[in-house]
């Protein structure tokens, strides 16, 4: 990552000398000046794309003939902190350098380079710079071996670049370390790759869903570029959008959303003979439902035949009395008695009918608030190696594609488009909903038509204004990048009710909010940081500066792990605070025994935790990375750390004691795996009205109709694996409701 920085800098400082030059006649490798002489730039205002951390950074900017005037970023994708926190720094940089060559902002330095490449890109606009052809590109031939970042907590990928008569002729990735994401990881390979070769550009469109790896190739290649002596910045033009329009008709059933709930949906609409179109706007089938252990399956006939002899091994009685009493009300009875009474079933109808393939967990996991409910949680069976096993991760494609690929082939009609993003709902001159309006990746407009839409579209945990909106906070996310609340939004814009959006984001980790991918720390390093987070046995404030106690689930209050807890504290995250005497005891003394045993599965990238009490001399240097990350906040006192946090200094004195001095406030965040809040449905899972009668055609399914299952305020429905049930209960339902709908 350094190297390439260095690099990137020295081409922005190329630029910005011509810049100042291109009065004259100027030119460089692979461009072509067209400026005038009276001025710098042609004015007006310019736009460009590069790959940040987590999404495609936009960048604007409004040149008059002699400066940049104005520049706006959009960096909506990027993570709340460091990303979007950076965006004001970086505005100011640029107008100051009236250049591409700033610094950037530290701890953010993906966001910050993605800035920078795009503003390069703006800046040989303003000019009037050619973008590069490849017989002017001047790139000696050959193949470049390069490394960049890559997703996850240790992710990293390597690969060679072939150039051959001034052109990329090939990428191969010769290595991905990070296991938890191959799958998006070979998304984007697959994809990605033939695009960027055939446009001769690394200006292409990132892959949805898959934005992280689709950045890291990207930046590959643009390695490869500057060490084969060109000038990556002049490599990104972006690629021609189409705009045509096709229409497809005549369908049964279209599904929005190809994740669990609408694969699931998709499958039981064919068992039952319909035609049926699915649109999914990754570049692959799955959505966060390939990620997950499994299902909550309440006496399956399969579970029990292979592990009871026939015999129930749960009351189902219990469990929805116990969900009736969580929930509060018996509102949504109807709806909760499926959820119930139908995941047994349901689990065997798509093992029976699609192959899916399941084992129980003999006690491996329990139920979060019944722990004896061991057996209620199946988990997906391993792959075919078996390596696959329990394991966090897009594993269980394998399953979910074969069930689509047979599902597909119960009837000639039916068909599926991955890259597909739905728009709207289209409606006819009465308001009937008629189709569903979306956009391919290439920018064609695809207008479907047919009988009913299934809404599957994973919630909105992705979507910042309404995560503001309903739940007051955005929160740090593991999976879900396209859950963008589409479902949501466009069954409100026929007239659809919602049910309990203020229901608690699924949160069962917590650990700092920024993850470091860098090598500033080591695995080790990087848990004890993670573990100075999680700790239960130090001071924790809340993002007010209020003492934050624990309360778990059931409302009582516990000094116990905070992993479920957080789903309550004010903005999903709070402070765990050191003192300086705290560090220098760490450093002299080690770990607390709490301290060394925070979980570190996932907390600990890659790392394990010393045991306690022994010495940990660099905690210094542990705490300063950890700083610069933007995970830990250090004080000088209070009223320094108080002003820092932005919270009452009164109200952090109190909390504290009044005892003033220097202060660690290390961030734990929860990391949320998705959002529960959703559309008002009916046991048929139709879409309701708010006068509560349904709309006949529209269904919702998976995680755009799981606030039915629960209450506003309160964490999810908390039993084991009951959120990737519902996929199962509420897609089996309404793929054979759409089925059977016949307009009458
Ligand atoms: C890491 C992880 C582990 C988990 N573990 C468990 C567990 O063990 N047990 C459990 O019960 N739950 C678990 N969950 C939660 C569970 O995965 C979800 O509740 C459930 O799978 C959601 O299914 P869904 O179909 O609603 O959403 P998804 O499976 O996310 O599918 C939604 C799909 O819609 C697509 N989409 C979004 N917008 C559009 C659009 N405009 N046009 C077209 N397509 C669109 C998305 O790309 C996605 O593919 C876990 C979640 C994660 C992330």
């Amino acid at each position: 990552m350094k190297k390439m920085f260095k690099t990137l800098v020295s081409a922005g400082a190329a630029l910005s000398l011509l810049a100042c030059s291109s009065s004259g006649s100027s030119s460089a490798a692979g461009t072509t000046a067209s400026s005038s002489a009276e001025s710098l730039y042609t004015a007006g205002t310019y736009t460009a794309s590069a790959a940040g951390h987590s999404s495609d950074v936009v960048v604007t900017a409004e040149f008059s003939g002699s400066a940049i005037e104005k520049v706006e970023l959009d960096v909506s994708g990027e993570t709340e902190t460091p990303g979007q926190a950076a965006a004001e720094e970086l505005i100011s940089q640029i107008m100051e350098a009236q250049s591409a060559d700033i610094d950037g902002v530290s701890g953010a330095t993906e966001t910050s380079t993605a800035v920078k490449m795009a503003m390069q890109d703006i800046m040989a606009q303003a000019q009037g710079l050619e973008t590069s052809s490849a017989e002017t590109t001047g790139l000696t031939d050959g193949t470049y071996t390069e490394s960049v970042q890559s997703f996850g907590f240790t992710g990293d990928m390597t690969g060679d670049v072939t150039i051959q008569d001034g052109k990329i002729a090939s990428i191969e990735i010769t290595s991905e370390t990070d296991s938890a994401t191959g799958q998006w990881f070979s998304v984007a390979q697959k994809l990605l790759i033939p695009r960027i070769i055939e446009a001769q550009s690394i200006g292409v469109d990132s892959i949805t869903g898959a934005t992280t790896s689709s950045g890291a190739i990207k930046n590959l290649v643009g390695k490869a570029i500057d060490e084969a002596g060109g000038d990556s910045t002049q490599w990104r033009t972006p690629v021609e959008k189409s705009t045509e329009t096709v229409t497809k008709e005549g369908y049964d059933v279209i599904v929005v959303g190809l994740g669990g709930s609408g694969i699931l949906s998709y499958c039981a609409a064919a068992q039952e003979g319909a035609s049926v179109f699915g649109m999914e706007a990754a570049g692959a089938i799955g959505g966060n439902s390939v990620s997950v252990y499994g299902p909550m399956a309440l006496n399956s006939e399969n579970m029990k035949e292979k592990y009871t002899n026939g015999e129930d091994y749960i009351n189902e009685d219990d469990v929805y009395n116990t969900w009736i009493e969580y929930v509060g009300t018996d509102e949504k009875a109807d709806v909760i008695k499926k959820a119930v009474y139908n995941s047994g079933s349901a689990l065997d109808y798509y093992m029976d009918n699609f192959d899916f393939s399941f084992d129980g967990l003999n006690g491996l996991l329990g139920s979060f608030v019944v722990p004896e409910w061991t057996q209620e949680w199946t988990v997906y069976t391993a792959d075919a190696d078996n390596t696959k096993w329990y394991v966090l991760g897009p594993d269980h494609t394998f399953q979910f594609e074969h069930a689509l690929d047979k599902a597909k082939a119960m009837n000639e009609n039916n068909d599926y488009m991955t890259e597909l993003k739905a728009e709207e709902l289209i409606t006819d001159a009465d308001g009937n909903i008629t189709g569903v309006r979306a956009t391919y990746y290439d920018g064609t407009t695809y207008e479907i038509y047919g009988k009913t839409v299934i809404l599957a579209t994973g919630g909105f945990v992705g979507n910042e204004d309404m995560m503001k909106e309903y739940l007051g906070s955005t929160v740090t996310t593991i999976g879900c990048t396209v859950n963008k609340g589409d479902g949501i939004r466009m069954g409100m814009s026929v007239g659809g009710a919602t049910y309990a959006m203020g229901t608690l984001p699924m949160i069962h980790i917590s650990q700092v909010p920024n993850v470091i991918r860098t090598d500033e720390l080591t695995a080790d390093q990087k848990a004890i940081l993670s573990a100075l987070a999680v700790t239960t046995d130090m001071p924790m404030v809340t993002v007010n500066g209020e003492p934050w106690g624990n309360v778990n689930q059931s409302g009582t209050s516990e000094e116990t792990g905070l992993s479920v807890e957080i789903a309550y504290a004010p903005g999903f995250r709070y402070y765990v605070m050191y003192t300086q005497e705290d560090i220098d005891n760490i450093k002299a003394n080690g770990l607390s025994e709490a301290q060394a045993a925070a979980v570190v599965n996932f907390v600990g990238n890659g790392g394990t935790l010393p045991e306690a009490g022994t010495p940990v001399a660099d905690i210094e240097d542990i705490i300063a990375v950890g700083e610069k990350y933007n995970n830990v906040i250090k004080g000088d006192s209070i009223a320094d750390l108080a002003a820092k946090l932005d919270v009452d200094e009164a109200t952090l004195s109190e909390t504290l004691g009044g005892q003033d001095g220097t202060y660690y406030a290390v961030i734990c965040a929860g990391w949320s795996y998705g959002t529960v809040g959703s559309l008002d449905v009916d046991e048929n899972m139709n879409v309701l009205k708010e006068d509560g009668t349904p709309i006949a055609n529209l269904f919702a399914v998976g995680q755009d109709s799981e606030g039915v299952c629960n209450a506003d305020g309160k964490a999810y429905s908390p039993w084991g694996g009951q959120a990737q049930s519902w996929t199962f209960v509420s897609g089996q339902i309404a793929g054979t409701q759409a089925a059977a709908y016949t307009g009458e």
